[in-house]
């Protein structure tokens, strides 16, 4: 009996030990699983919330424990490009390769941070390597297009575009990338094919605004531009995918305002220079606004107002001084002059600024606000309402305009 209970006794406890050691692995595992995969959790969460330095340390701790799990490298890879850690974002995508983790998006992923790092070679054949596991993805037939006209293989990247377009035809910068190929290897025709009615836009402009669009530059009356601008011939392609931007945005002057300011010709040009390239240009001279014709369209008609205002600043006269503009910025700031080539157009939030090309000058300060208030007014208003310098600055611009063309700036409202 005493041996039977024992036994019994015996085997309870063994059993009770199996348990306990089955409960002990199954805490250890879950800890483990937890630990793990909880990390992960919170770094993809992290991720979601725009947070990617708190991503890339809870990430660090789910790599440091499971060194060979796919998915933590594939995740920290992601965060890492994210934050422009390219080299670190590479190594991480090819252990996940060494891992056996293929799939379209680790090859993609590879591919944005070699093109990143300028290795076209390499990310061409990432983004084909991910192109043959997935042959719709989208992000690689675009960017494996953007990493072919680096290479200058046009041809290659017109049939990954064109793969491309088939699947997202309104998807606009690879559209004008397309074209940009097109031109490049001799097909222009086709592009002007697609814009088939530009001859009529440039008549009906003329015929609205009385402005003549000189699309061959060896076409112009008086004879060649002043010698202190170059102005490459424009390839009819841009000129023709050009025409109606350029049609929309000018037709939102009357034809009274732009005859005032005597502006009557614009000059499309493949590349318009002066010591540099630029995107535009208003002459003095000849009273001609010359436009890079090659540029993305979206850019140019930004420009267009841009220009405009410098034709408005040259009608007021005082363009170059303008004390009362200038007694809007702070007392102790300075323009840095035109030599500051970098100083970006990009919109962005500087106290009393819109762009940081607007802190190179008076008239580029003011063309900058104005193309703003053309363009990009919602954004605009936000600054207005938050930076008091904005604010003098657009109420000015809008007295002096008002005072030019009475009445014309409240239709653009
Ligand atoms: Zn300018």
């Amino acid at each position: 009996m005493e041996s039977k209970v024992e036994g019994r006794g015996g085997a309870r406890l063994i059993v009770n030990c199996k348990a306990l050691a089955l409960l002990g692995v199954l805490l250890l595992c879950g800890t483990l699983y937890f630990s793990f995969y909880g990390d992960l959790t919170t770094a993809r969460r992290l991720v979601r919330e725009g947070r990617f330095e708190e991503a890339l340390e809870a990430y660090d701790r789910s790599v440091s424990r499971l060194s060979s799990s796919p998915g933590a490298h594939s995740g920290r890879a992601w965060v890492l490009g994210k934050l422009g850690r390219f080299e670190a974002s590479l190594a991480d995508y090819d252990r996940v390769l060494e891992l056996n983790g293929e799939s379209a998006s680790i090859h993609s992923g590879r591919g944005f941070a070699l093109s990143s790092l300028e290795r076209w070679e390499e990310a061409d054949r990432a983004f084909r390597s991910a192109l043959e596991l997935e042959p719709d993805d989208i992000y690689s037939l675009e960017a494996g297009g953007l990493v072919l006209v680096e290479l200058e293989r046009h041809e290659d990247a017109i049939e990954l575009l064109d793969r491309w377009f088939q699947l997202h035809p309104h998807g606009v910068s690879t559209i004008v990338l397309r074209e940009d190929c097109l031109i490049e290897v001799g097909r222009g025709g086709e592009v002007v094919a697609s814009y088939p009615d530009y001859r009529v836009l440039f008549r009906n402009l003329e015929a609205v605004t009385g402005i003549r669009v000189i699309y061959d530059v060896s076409s112009i009356a008086s004879g060649a531009p002043p010698r202190d601008i170059r102005c490459w011939p424009a390839e009819l392609g841009h000129v023709a995918r050009l025409a109606r931007p350029l049609a929309d945005e000018l037709e939102r002057y009357s034809r009274e305002v732009l005859r005032k300011i005597e502006l009557a010709e614009i000059v499309l040009c493949d590349q318009a220079e002066t010591d540099r390239e630029v995107g535009g240009l208003y002459h003095p001279g000849d009273g001609r606004v010359y436009l890079t014709a090659r540029y993305a369209p979206a850019a140019t008609r930004g420009a267009i107002h841009h220009e405009v205002h410098h034709v408005i600043d040259a009608y007021r006269g005082d363009q170059n001084t303008d004390p009362a503009w200038r007694a809007l910025n702070p007392s102790d700031f300075e323009y840095s002059g035109h030599g500051d080539e970098f100083a970006s157009t990009q919109p962005v939030v500087l106290e009393g600024f819109v762009s940081r090309y607007a802190m190179t000058d008076p008239q580029e300060d003011k063309s900058e606000t104005f193309e703003s208030l053309m363009m990009n007014r919602a954004w605009l208003d936000g600054r207005v309402a938050a930076d008091p310098v904005i604010a003098a600055k657009v109420a000015l611009l809008r007295e002096r305009i008002e005072r030019i063309a009475p009445g014309w700036l409240d239709t653009q409202d």
